[in-house]
């Protein structure tokens, strides 16, 4: 495949690199996104693919004309696929989600006993543990004393699980999934890791660090077409009540019994979704050919982002630990004297320039940081050098001299007035009436 391209600077073509939006001012530009942790767009290659198999989309497991049997195959490969981008262990297993709140629900209906989490992670690890015997325990200001207290935990009363954040959704930092691993297990416990913005970032083999459950989300991956996984042992999964019941997910029914399948298939009842499952596979394929020449690139980009936001007086970069050894191109941060909602709002408007503000779905970690709301910029494959610049040169202007249009904000959502961007969404009428959103 074709690395840095020569049209765009970026290390991978994505669907859109090239989209081109209103400014507020006048004119158009073409659209940065820093929003890659939200929603990542998919890669050329994910939209190719799916192109390919639409003529061939039909039941899958269900039916002996030829595009069934082909639909089922993609979806095995997919599978199979995943399993090696990944490096399952023999005895574990993948199962198609959702995304990754799914999964971890699906796994929060199998764990025989507590779960420990830390009180920093995204609402989808830590809210499906409420229900189950869940135990928070509080991150400290180092990653060392954030492990010790961990190790105290789960050594003072017997865990089922430790759930815990591959990178944060937030500031980006990484743990370090080896040492998490060995003390979960030394403990007794298994671990989970909740790699919905690490995947895309870093290769990870659970075989290598004994992850014994993983969960990522396809539209975080490049390849957003609804589907999730689950990867982990497979006893658990194979004992637990399915997550969801129905076709597909038993080996023999009547009315007063039912047997289960074992999984995969026994948590996935329904149709499933094949194009999304193709989708995260492809992009699964196009990140292994990549290999490290996506985290250099990216790492590349992640220091000129932080180091020149933490170059602008007022700006301040938020992490949760001093001793983080490494962190993911996702950077949150705050400009002294501006609302993050009207700085999000300021350089969509005026520089095109897509990033998330708010809290993030990581309410808890928010409060710990000190911060009411946040902006956070998160960058991928199609991010270029020039991305990077405009970002840094519109915050600048924006703390020099402030915004050259005026902002309202309702409801923590702000909009420029007046807004003279024409209306969102693209080829129907309602692309004409005044942009709202
Ligand atoms: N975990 C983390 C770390 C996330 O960043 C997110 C989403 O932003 C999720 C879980 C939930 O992912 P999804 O919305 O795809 O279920």
């Amino acid at each position: 495949m074709t690395a840095v391209l020569d049209r765009t600077g970026a290390l991978a073509l994505v669907s859109g690199s090239d989209l081109r939006v209103p400014l507020v001012q006048g004119g158009t530009r073409t659209y940065a996104n820093f929003d890659y942790a939200a929603s990542a767009p998919a890669l050329v290659q994910v939209t190719d693919r799916i192109a390919e198999l639409l003529p061939y989309y039909a039941s899958v497991h269900r039916g002996a004309g030829y595009a069934s049997r082909v639909s089922t195959q993609c979806y095995e490969a997919a599978r199979a696929t995943v399993g090696r981008f990944l490096h399952c262990a023999d005895d574990q297993v993948v199962v198609f989600t959702r995304n990754t709140t799914d999964a971890v629900n699906l796994l929060a209906g199998c764990v025989p006993g507590d779960t420990v989490v830390l009180d920093i992670e995204h609402h989808a690890n830590l809210l499906p543990w409420q229900r189950r015997g869940r135990r928070v325990v509080h991150a400290a200001d180092t990653v060392e004393e954030t492990l010790r207290r961990l190790t105290a935990e789960l050594c003072a009363k017997p865990a089922a699980l430790l759930a815990v954040t591959g990178a944060s959704n937030v500031t980006g930092e990484v743990l370090p999934l080896d040492r998490l691993a060995s003390l979960a297990h030394q403990c007794g416990a298994r671990i989970l890791v909740d790699a919905a913005q690490l995947a895309p970032h870093r290769r990870i083999d659970l075989c290598a660090t004994g992850i014994d459950y993983l969960v990522l989300s396809g539209h975080k991956l490049y390849a957003p077409f609804g589907a999730g996984v689950l990867a982990g042992r497979r006893d658990w999964l194979d004992t637990a009540e399915p997550y969801l019941s129905g076709g597909g997910a038993v080996t023999d029914v009547t009315v007063t019994n039912t047997v289960w399948a074992a999984a995969p298939q026994r948590h996935e009842a329904g149709s499933p979704n094949v194009l999304g499952a193709a989708a995260l596979a492809t992009a699964c394929e196009v990140l292994t050919e990549l290999g490290d020449r996506a985290e250099e690139y990216e790492r590349a980009l992640t220091h000129r982002l932080r180091d020149g936001l933490a170059d602008i007086p007022g700006v301040r970069c938020l992490r949760v630990w001093t001793d983080s050894a490494d962190s993911v191109g996702i950077v949150a941060f705050t400009v002294d004297g501006f609302e993050a909602g009207r700085v999000a709002a300021y350089l969509s408007a005026e520089y095109g320039i897509g990033v998330r503000d708010g809290r993030f779905c990581a309410h808890p970690l928010l409060a710990r940081l000190g911060v009411d709301a946040a902006l956070r910029a998160s960058i991928g494959l199609g991010t270029t050098h020039a991305d990077i610049d405009r970002l840094l040169e519109a915050v600048a202007v924006l703390v020099d001299r402030g915004p050259r249009w005026d902002y309202a904000g309702t409801g923590g959502r702000w909009d420029p007035v007046p807004e003279t961007r024409p209306g969102l969404i693209p080829g129907t009428a309602a692309g004409n009436a005044p942009c709202t959103i």
